[in-house]
């Protein structure tokens, strides 16, 4: 991974790149297309700068959404024009198509230092179907494929995996990219320690693959909100009717956290205390409870005031720390003090020189709902290609640009 090459390895002059970006941002849903969170537009803004100022020609490939392989109107690319134009202040050439004679004539017209954005690469069924022809007719369009699209690294589809397969030695990963391969590598064994992870959320599934991984290379493993409850049930626990999925891989996971135990390694902490309601809404009855004997009729929304100092003082004494997943049902105010106090614990740690990764969608909602981002060491800009990598498993776009 030391050697993989960036746009800084190639001069752009007079060539054309071909750009594969993730422009796939929240933009709020009454259809006036206004952009909610502009983290992944504004992180891939100095590669199509780099390629600019070298004199060099910028193509950019993007999705957004999910129009299922063909032409949607609320899913077109076309809003991104004015944005980008804005953020890079110079015109925007925009392509209805994305191969064939059309395209390729526009980009024959394009001058040295012009930008043109193609349409949603999603309106074709063959980019997810990772269709080789299809990368083929896309490879037609640059002379250098620069990948800066982390969000959907994880995914074999044709714009990520088959088009760099054309392009030989002329690839290369972006500015973006960059960053958040050097971030996960910071947390992937090689950070200061204490190393602390800390996940949360709802989907238990996508997530214990990684705490098998990482359960090897850092110091504590912190679990929260949904994810936590199996666990308790599996060693014996009541959880009332907190939420619990896939309790049968737990089984086999308890036996490792047991192994770890006993090895005197990872530490792996869940919550003591937590809030339990009477039904899953913000207006719900509440009370405290141990996580152990939670009642029936009664579930776990958000982590208790023990849990959350006992979490604050680990986190207080971490070098590095990694945060997936909220606490509990941030989303409503009365189970979100567990998710905003330790968002304001990594912030305060990372004031003290710690080093702070967090991913996924929520946990940053969370942090921007208290103003939080600009206070954390890196935002990943992909939760599920984070989560891929914290299988400690590379990433297929990633592989693409090595091999
Ligand atoms: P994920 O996509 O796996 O990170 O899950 C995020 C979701 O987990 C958020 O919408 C939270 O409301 C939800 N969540 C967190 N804690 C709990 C909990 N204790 N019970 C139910 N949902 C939870």
């Amino acid at each position: 991974m030391e050697n993989i090459k960036t746009v800084n390895d190639f001069n752009f002059k007079n060539k054309t790149a071909l750009v594969r970006v993730d422009f796939n941002v929240p933009v709020n849903n009454n259809q006036s297309f206004q952009i909610l969170d502009d983290t992944r537009i504004m992180y891939s803004l100095p590669t199509i700068q780099k390629i600019i100022s070298d004199f060099g020609k910028v193509v950019i490939i993007s999705h957004f959404g999910r129009p299922k392989g063909k032409y949607s109107k609320i899913y077109s690319l076309r809003f991104i024009i004015s944005y980008l134009s804005d953020k890079l202040k110079i015109p925007i050439k925009f392509s209805e198509s994305c191969i064939g004679q059309s395209v390729e004539k526009k980009i024959s017209e394009l001058k040295n230092g012009e930008v043109l954005l193609l349409e949603n690469i999603r309106f074709y069924k063959e980019e997810e179907n990772g269709n080789e022809n299809f990368a083929f007719q896309l490879s037609k369009l640059g002379d250098i494929y620069v990948n800066d699209a982390f969000g959907v690294s994880h995914r074999s589809h044709a714009s990520i995996t088959m088009v760099p397969k054309f392009f030989v030695e002329k690839k290369c990963i972006g500015f973006l990219m960059k960053k958040e391969i050097q971030s996960l590598k910071k947390v992937l064994g090689k950070g200061k320690n204490p190393i602390t992870i800390l996940l949360g959320g709802a989907k238990i599934s996508s997530k214990i693959a990684i705490i098998e991984n990482l359960i090897k290379l850092v110091d504590y493993v912190l679990i929260g909100g949904g994810m936590s409850y199996p666990f308790i049930k599996a060693q014996g626990g009541k959880v009332g009717e907190s939420l619990v999925d896939e309790y049968k891989d737990l089984k086999m996971l308890q036996k490792i956290i047991e192994q770890y135990k006993k090895q005197n390694k990872t530490k792996i902490f869940f919550p003591k205390d937590v809030i339990i309601a009477d039904s899953f809404k913000d207006s719900a009855k509440t009370k405290m409870a141990s996580i152990h004997s939670i009642p029936n009729g009664w579930m776990g929304l958000d982590i208790g005031p023990k849990s959350i100092n006992h979490f604050c003082e680990i986190i207080n004494s971490s070098r590095t720390i990694l945060w997936n997943g909220p606490l509990g049902v941030f989303e409503f105010p009365n189970f979100s003090s567990g998710t905003f106090s330790i968002a304001k614990a990594i912030v305060k740690a990372t004031q003290n020189g710690a080093f702070s990764l967090v991913g996924g969608g929520d946990s940053i909602a969370a942090l921007k709902m208290r103003k939080y981002e600009t206070k954390i060491s890196c935002l990943s800009t992909g939760g599920g290609a984070m989560l891929e990598s914290l299988k400690n498993k590379i990433l297929p776009g990633i592989k693409a640009i090595i091999s």
